[in-house]
């Protein structure tokens, strides 16, 4: 099947007189014949849900369908994208270890990595992901255990060379994380450049709408976990009677693990009616990312050509310095979510952003509607001029995540507020 397809028939695939549409499945609980059986599901060796903390139904037909569209052998669903990014890196990384992360990721992925999970004695060495292997191969320390990275990053909207990261994490012997929110399995499948693990936050294109927080893990099943670096997987868990998950579940031992040891202790699964409004997402997905990036290509020209404008991130512009490398990992398309600086500084900015009519002005991205965001007002509101000048965000910078509206209504409304 191609991708459109696997959007509408992966996972839920309804019998004979059963709903056409995923059922909700509400319940806490799940009722067996036998003490027998439930034994052999508190031992890992059968098969089923046991408690809606760890699974349950709906999740479960979603994560097949996810863990289908990214080519991968597992999925675990979460109840954020935070939650994800973090259990990605708690499922093989103790106080102790250290791990590799791009420097240019989502402001809520940095404080997890350099505040939190500091706490916990887990120590990110953040890189300039853009730089050569020789310089990139200089980060690495003896107890780092991953590396990290976003196809296309946020807000930055640079595009990260996944094959190139993936070369030197595995010439380290440690796997490769790539959070693939932005382009979504519709325009890149980081699998398929030699990633290990793909995180998402389905807050964003996938739900689509504005109306349901969640996140997911892929695990590609390549990695081999048996290299010595990772005993978590390979030494006997105890709290299932000394059960190995590389010996017990193969290919998919890390994402079993994540679900029946982190997710079981750490409560991060979602309910039942947020697994399917994420599932309702991804059925439109692939029409909505087209008709996304149709509309941010016709808006990126619009801002790149207007006097108003200092300047345009979006690597779908032949102009902009990432543009080779969407051509080579984002062809079909770059997402809808762009950035520009404004001339007249952070009051024109602001001016700019109050006049919109049609655009909202929400903490959000990858919406239907048309959003815009003023990262200096809000999301990096506590940092003065200097440092936002270090962390490269210009005062005048504007994010605008192009919606599904008439691109002539959106690009009117930019237009009247300039
Ligand atoms: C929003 C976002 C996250 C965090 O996801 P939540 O669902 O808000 O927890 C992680 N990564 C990227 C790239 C994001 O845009």
């Amino acid at each position: 099947m191609e991708i459109e397809t696997k959007c509408l028939h992966e996972g839920y695939k309804p019998g004979n007189g059963e709903p056409l549409a995923l059922p909700i499945y509400q319940s806490t609980t799940y009722t067996y014949d036998s003490t027998e059986h439930i034994g052999k599901l508190f031992d890992l060796t059968a098969p089923g849900h046991m408690y809606s903390r760890i699974s349950n139904p709906t999740g479960a037909y979603v994560e097949e369908k996810l863990a289908a569209l990214e080519g991968g052998v597992g999925c675990l669903l979460t109840t954020s994208g935070q939650a994800a990014s973090f259990m990605s890196l708690f499922n093989i990384l103790s106080a102790g270890d250290s791990f590799i992360a791009a420097s240019k990721i989502y402001g809520g992925t940095v404080n997890l990595f350099a505040v939190t999970m500091k706490r916990m004695g887990i120590e990110c060495i953040f890189i300039d992901e853009d730089d050569d292997e020789e310089t990139l191969q200089k980060a690495f320390k003896p107890n780092t255990k991953a590396v990290f990275a976003e196809t296309l990053a946020n807000p930055a909207l640079s595009v990260c060379d996944i094959e190139k990261l993936a070369r030197v994490a595995h010439k380290n012997g440690v796997p490769l994380i790539i959070d693939n929110t932005f382009p979504t399995p519709i325009f890149c499948r980081p699998i398929e450049w030699g990633a290990d693990i793909v995180v998402h936050s389905t807050t964003k294109y996938i739900d689509g709408h504005a109306i349901q927080v969640g996140g997911a893990i892929i695990d590609s099943g390549n990695f081999d976990w048996g290299n010595g670096n990772y005993p978590s997987l390979t030494e006997p868990d105890e709290s299932y009677h000394g059960l190995r998950y590389t010996e017990s579940f193969g290919r998919a031992a890390y994402i079993t693990k994540a679900r029946v040891q982190l997710t079981r202790d750490l409560g991060v699964y979602p309910p039942a009616q947020a697994a399917f409004y994420t599932d309702l997402g991804l059925q439109t997905l692939p029409v909505r990312m087209q008709r996304h990036a149709e509309n941010a290509m016709r808006v990126a020209e619009f801002l790149n050509a207007h006097p108003s404008v200092h300047y345009v991130n979006y690597p779908g512009l032949k102009t902009d310095r990432y543009y080779e490398l969407a051509m080579k990992y984002l062809p079909k398309g770059q997402s809808g979510v762009m950035s520009f600086s404004i001339k007249g500084g952070r009051e024109g900015a602001v001016r700019f952003m109050d006049r919109l009519q049609l655009a909202n002005n929400v903490v959000h991205v990858a919406d239907v509607r048309t959003c815009v965001l003023h990262p200096a007002s809000a999301t990096h509101r506590q940092l003065t001029s200097e440092q936002l000048a270090a962390a490269g965000i210009d005062e005048a910078l504007i994010r605008l995540s192009v919606g599904l509206e008439n691109v002539d209504d959106i690009i009117a409304d930019l237009a009247a507020a300039f």
